[in-house]
This record gives structure tokens, C-alpha cells and sequence, in this order.
């Protein structure tokens, strides 16, 4: 049975808790590995490695920082099939977009290697008679990241890559249900030059994230999961007096218009929908649908459905693997069940059919869902997308404003007026206009509003520059001694 424990110090550390968890193959359900859970212990010591490596990487020339993210960008692009195969073995989806996920993820890497450009101060000459102020940015110190099961190489990968540039050590804890990818990316780290200590793993679950959140050699925490643990994370780490950014759930929508060509929305609502089947954070959700065109565009996806190829991820040519855990399918059969139940439509039903072994469920399309339907309330992380009929623009505006999450959102028309009065309108944080998936490119930030984030920076591009950094301003000056007098008035700059 392959084991998987920590990455302390520049090497693999097991775990003498007693604790594990059982990982899964979610395309067969059987176990292939356990990954040992963390002792308040062994999170002290990674965090204590990670303090005593802190000194010489923060002093570590900017030049040499980007040599080393330069040497992790050839390293993580050459592994990108190992990579993606080891994230298929244990997420579920299939490889196409397991090597999508590993490429995202690459390129906050390439950001980060533009760290001497990024981290740059300002200066301001003459601020008074031979005074000038200038302000720097410095790392934080050991900072930590906790990550969920959905993204296990490109979310530790918008943290770790912003992090390490600004001279921050890390102390990683990804979700337990997909461990190996970041063991693997540990050793990528260590052949790319990254001193032992900076970057370290901790599997674990609860036990080391709250010691996470409550040791006072941890300066700042970023999450990025679900949106009661983000609220809690956000709570706990605010309180312990960290700095936290916690990304939480979602709920996208995706407004067409009555002008939109439907055949490329039907196709960006079946990509978006059941892309990673379902379980992306920037998945579309929910289509809010114009009365004119409803029911000429529920009918384009429901004939796109059967057509999409499920079955196990390293397959080639299957297009939707299966779900994470036997419970979770479980929980999102429930919500199609509670939908049909409510009065809602099964267009296209997803239970049936579906193979015995493995966390599957089929495409399922749900027409007529609405605000109070637990299928339209809550956040299913499944492939099943629902339809809600709308007047039009404002309708489906005020709906989107009505929702608790703010992640992403998608219109879709050929209205370029409609489209830019729904940007200065919508209230989420990422937006798409005639793009379903608007996940920002690493050269910009990422992060919702509402209920989707906690904190007050965005994660990766500059905000994450900004959040694992902190300003000091300096005021100068260099006088002749000569000129010197007290004055015990506050000092003017005219
Ligand atoms: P999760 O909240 O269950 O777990 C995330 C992390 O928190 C894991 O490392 C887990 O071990 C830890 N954790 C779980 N329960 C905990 C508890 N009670 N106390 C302390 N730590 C705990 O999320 P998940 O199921 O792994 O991931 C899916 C969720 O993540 C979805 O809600 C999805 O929308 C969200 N997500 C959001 C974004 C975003 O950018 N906003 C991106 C990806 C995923």
C-alpha cells in the first residue's frame, strides 16, 4: 500500500501520530494509499524548519530567487504528464484536464519568476529640503497554505509560487484526499534549488490545520476550500492575529440573452458544467435562461449530453471522470432526487446508467429550478447543471445579486451595451462576457466576493504579491552636519 506522509525539511518525514487516511481511485472506489494525518508535533516542526530556514532565504538575492523559479518552471513543465497522471490516480478527472490544471498552475510559476520587477518600491526624491521617502516590501515569514482536494497541483501552486518568491517560507497542508501531487512538487522544489526548510508539506486533517491557525510562528494563512471552513479559517487565523485570505464555494451563473448565439452558449454551458465534472469552484452552475430562447437552448445542451464520453480518467478520450468520494456522489444523487421531488424538471437524468465501480454519475440537466430549491440554494460540486427561466436582463441580474456566493459569473450575448452594463452592474468578482470559465490569468488575481471570499486580497498575480508581503516606508536623510539645529516642531515637508 503506497504511503504518503510529509515533506519536512528537505525530506520525506513519516508520521509517528498512529493517524491515517485511506486515499481512493475514484474510477474503481478501491483504496491505493494511506496518507499519514499530521501531530500537533509534526506541525511544529515543519513550521519550526520553515522559521529557521526563514533568515537566509529572505536574504537570498532577488536574481537568485528567480534563478531558482526559473529552474521549478523547466522541472514542473518537463514532469507535466507525471504530474497529471499521479493527479488523475487520485482526484478522478481525466488527464486532458489534469494537464490543463498542471499548465494553469505552471504559469503563476512563470509569474513568480518576474519576482525583481513585482516586488519593486517606490521612491519619492526631495519629499523636504534633503529628505526622501521610499517604501519597500517584505516577506511576511513562515506562512502557510491549506488547499482543497479539487485543484491539488494549481491552487498549492497560486500559493507556494507568489510565497517563496517574496521570501516567505511555506508550510503546506493539502487535502487528504489527493496527497501525492505535493509530495511530488516537494521533490521538484528540492531538484530546482529551493533550500531544505522554505517549502514543507503536512498531510493532515482538522488537528493540523487548527495548530495551523493558532501557532504564533505563522504569520499568514491562505485557504482556498469551502465556504464554512473559509469562514472558519478566516475567523480563527483573524483572531490569532494572522493575515488571512480564505476563498470559500460558489455558485456561478450564466445569463443568456435572447440575442446570444446559442449554439456556442449550449456549448459553453456543457463545457463549464460538467468540465471536471462539476467539481471546479468556476463552474457554471446554474444557466439563467431568457424566456424567448429557453427552451430552444435546454434542448441544444440536453442533445450535447449523451455525446460527452465518461468513464475513468486515464482513459484516453473520455472527456468526465468520476466523482471524488462515494459519499459525495452520494450527496449530489440527493440533490437531483430533492429537485424532482420539488417540482423541478429532469431533462436529462444522470443516475442512470452509471458504472457500478467508481464515484460516477452521468450529466444531469434540471430545468425549472428556482431561489428555494436546495438544488438552486446550494453549492453541488457535481455534474449538474440547472436551468432557470428569466424575463431577461434584470431578472437575471437581480438573481445573480441575490446569491450568497460571488465567485464567477458568465453573460452571454451579442449586445456589447448589455455586456458591458452587466460588468458595472454584477456583484461577483470574476466575470466572463461570452467566456464561462473566467478564471483570471496569473498576471491578475483571482477571488470572489460575498460568501466566495474571506479576507481582503484576491490570490495570486499582484494581490498575492501584495498579501505575502508587507510595506515599510523609509524617510531619509542625508544632511550636512553643518545644517543641523533641534527643533522640536513637526517636521513640515514645505
Ligand atoms: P473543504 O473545505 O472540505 O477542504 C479544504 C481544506 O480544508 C482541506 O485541506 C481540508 O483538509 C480542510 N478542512 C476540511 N474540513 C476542515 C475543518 N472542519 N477544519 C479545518 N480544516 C478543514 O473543501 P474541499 O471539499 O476539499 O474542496 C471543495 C470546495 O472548495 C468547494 O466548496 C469549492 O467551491 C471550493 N473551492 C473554491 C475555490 C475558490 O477559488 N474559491 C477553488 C477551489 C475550490
Amino acid at each position: 500500500m503506497n504511503r504518503i506522509s510529509h515533506w519536512i525539511d528537505g525530506k520525506v518525514v513519516e508520521s509517528t501520530s498512529g493517524r491515517s487516511a485511506a486515499v481512493f481511485n475514484p474510477a474503481t472506489g478501491e483504496q491505493s494509499g494511506a496518507v499519514d494525518l499530521a501531530s500537533v508535533d509534526e506541525v511544529d516542526a515543519a513550521v519550526a524548519a520553515a522559521k529557521a530556514a526563514f533568515p537566509e532565504w529572505r536574504a537570498t538575492s532577488l536574481s537568485k530567487r528567480a534563478e531558482i523559479l526559473f529552474r521549478l518552471r523547466e522541472l514542473v513543465d518537463a514532469n507535466r504528464k507525471e504530474i497529471a497522471s499521479l493527479l488523475t490516480a487520485e482526484h478522478g478527472k481525466v488527464l486532458s484536464d489534469s494537464l490543463g490544471e498542471v499548465a494553469r498552475g505552471l504559469e503563476n510559476i512563470e509569474f513568480a519568476c518576474g519576482i525583481p520587477q513585482l516586488i519593486k518600491g517606490e521612491y519619492s526624491e526631495q519629499a523636504s529640503s534633503g529628505v526622501d521617502v521610499y517604501s519597500i516590501r517584505q516577506p511576511l515569514g513562515v506562512v502557510a497554505g491549506i488547499t482543497p482536494f479539487n485543484f491539488p497541483a494549481m491552487v498549492p501552486m497560486w500559493m507556494f509560487a507568489n510565497a517563496l518568491a517574496c521570501g516567505n517560507t511555506f508550510v503546506l497542508k493539502p487535502s487528504e484526499k489527493d496527497p501525492s501531487v505535493t509530495m511530488f512538487l516537494a521533490g521538484l522544489l528540492a531538484q530546482a534549488g529551493v533550500p531544505a526548510g522554505c517549502f514543507n508539506v503536512v498531510q493532515g486533517d482538522k488537528v493540523a490545520v487548527d495548530r495551523l491557525l493558532e501557532h504564533h510562528d505563522i504569520a499568514a494563512v491562505s485557504f482556498v476550500g469551502s465556504t464554512p471552513i473559509a469562514r472558519y479559517i478566516y475567523e480563527t487565523g483573524t483572531r490569532n492575529g494572522k493575515r488571512v485570505q480564505a476563498l470559500g464555494g460558489a455558485k456561478n451563473h450564466m445569463l443568456v440573452l435572447a440575442d446570444a448565439d446559442l449554439d456556442m452558449a449550449a456549448d459553453a454551458a456543457v463545457s463549464a458544467g460538467y468540465g471536471s465534472a462539476g467539481e471546479r469552484c468556476m463552474a457554471i452552475s446554474v444557466v439563467l435562461a431568457a424566456h424567448e430562447i429557453a427552451d430552444d437552448l435546454v434542448a441544444k445542451i440536453a442533445e450535447r449530453l449523451p455525446a460527452i464520453k465518461v468513464g475513468p480518467g486515464e482513459e484516453p478520450g473520455n472527456e468526465m471522470g468520476p466523482l471524488i468520494t462515494g459519499e459525495h456522489r452520494d450527496r449530489v444523487r440527493g440533490y437531483v432526487d430533492g429537485a424532482a421531488e420539488g417540482g423541478a424538471t429532469v431533462v436529462v437524468d444522470g443516475r442512470t446508467d452509471v458504472p457500478e465501480a467508481g464515484y460516477f454519475l452521468n450529466p444531469t440537466l434540471i430545468d425549472e429550478i428556482r431561489p428555494g430549491m436546495a438544488c438552486y440554494d446550494d453549492e453541488i460540486f457535481g455534474p449538474v447543471l440547472g436551468v432557470m427561466r428569466v424575463s431577461g436582463y434584470q431578472e437575471g441580474l437581480d438573481t445573480i445579486n441575490a446569491s450568497q456566493y460571488a465567485n464567477g459569473t458568465a453573460i452571454f450575448t451579442r449586445d456589447g451595451g448589455a455586456a458591458r452594463q452587466f460588468q458595472f452592474d454584477v456583484q461577483v468578482g470574476m466575470v466572463g462576457i461570452n467566456v464561462p470559465v473566467p478564471v483570471p490569468v496569473s498576471y491578475y488575481s483571482f477571488g470572489g466576493w460575498k460568501a466566495s471570499l474571506f479576507g481582503d486580497t484576491h490570490m495570486y498575480g499582484p494581490e498575492g504579491v501584495k498579501f505575502y508581503t508587507q510595506a515599510k516606508v523609509i524617510t531619509s536623510r542625508w544632511p550636512d552636519p553643518a545644517t543641523s539645529t533641534v527643533d522640536l516642531g513637526f517636521p513640515e515637508t514645505r
